[in-house]
């Protein structure tokens, strides 16, 4: 399903299958430059559907000049392995740690041990879990591709600026078209969801990576500066995204009271029995999720300095 945005941005949707929450994920298409921002799952049926989009407006693949990837998740990476090598790739620097699977990120025994130890995660949730944190990074067969790895901000084409943020992932990448005052900004804001700072493994030594939420919120803010329209990597425009901020902050706020009341009820509470507490519906749905979002809590906790973190526990209150 390809939308025309305007002149120079088409919105390509593309089915995601494997995924709890999200049914499709977008690309954008930017032209005259042909550049392809995102490149979905790795799924036949969506590269179907990508080439048919690209056809109706009388592009085919091999005309694209490069893909920019806004995060390394595998449903905005998947087919980058299928599309032609001669496609150069740009993705933020920290991206290719995850791609090539590095020997930390690959020693799953280890991650699965100091996991356990340090959250408390009870063992029928605990497979699931692991499941889900390894679940981006399989990406192989990269070695024959350009890379273009961007570890500081720029302008690309002299017209899109490549904004370096992190929230969503550890290495989130925005686009900024200034003709248009349109960012295009991966998964960092969302319409509907609300929790949107993910765990992940730190790909250097294989820890969790338990303080992204106040990067995340330093990166919504600067998005909340520059007052554009959002193109996000799932769902509609988002036309105001002030709004949106706000009652995402309202939302964390409240469960910020609501955490530091636990925490003050209970004395020595593990991640998982805090998660367990604030989530207790969505835990056993989402734990993914829930977890996500216990660690958010406890990185702003830690922020105010209303909490007391201990760090040897990869973030777990005492
Ligand atoms: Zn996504």
């Amino acid at each position: 399903m390809i939308h025309k945005i305007n002149d120079s941005i088409y919105r390509i949707e593309l089915p995601l299958s494997d995924t709890g929450g999200e049914h499709s994920v977008n690309c954008y298409l930017l032209m005259p430059e042909l550049l392809l921002v995102d490149a979905g799952p790795a799924d036949s049926a969506a590269y179907k559907v990508l080439e048919d989009a690209l056809r109706s407006i009388n592009v085919s693949i091999n005309q694209l000049n490069a893909v920019i990837i806004t995060h390394h998740h595998s449903d905005h990476t998947g087919l980058l392995t299928t599309l032609p090598d001669s496609i150069p790739i740009y993705m933020n620097s920290t991206s290719i740690q995850y791609f090539c699977n590095s020997s930390a990120i690959q020693d799953k025994e280890f991650i699965t041990k100091t996991i356990a130890e340090s959250v408390d995660v009870p063992e029928p949730k605990r497979a699931k879990l692991m499941e889900q944190l390894f679940r981006d990074y399989r990406l192989n067969g990269l070695e024959h591709k350009t890379l273009h790895l961007m570890d500081q901000e720029g302008w690309l084409f002299d017209k899109y600026k490549i904004i370096l943020l992190k929230g969503h992932s550890c290495n989130d990448l925005c686009i900024y078209c200034e003709n248009y005052n349109i960012v295009i900004s991966g998964d960092l804001l969302l319409d509907k969801v609300t929790i949107n700072s993910l765990l992940e493994i730190n790909p250097s030594d294989g820890t969790l990576v338990t303080n992204l939420m106040r990067r995340y919120m330093s990166s919504v803010e600067f998005i909340r500066t520059t007052n554009a329209v959002l193109l996000p990597g799932h769902g509609e425009i988002i036309y105001d995204a002030a709004s949106l901020i706000n009652n995402n902050r309202l939302k964390t706020e409240k469960r910020l009271k609501k955490a530091q009341r636990i925490i003050k009820q209970y004395e020595n509470l593990s991640v998982n029995s805090l998660c367990e507490k604030l989530f207790p519906g969505l835990c056993d749905l989402e734990y993914y999720l829930a977890l996500s979002e216990t660690f958010n809590i406890l990185d702003l906790l830690d922020e105010q300095k209303s909490v007391k973190i201990d760090n040897s526990k990869q973030g777990a209150p005492i």
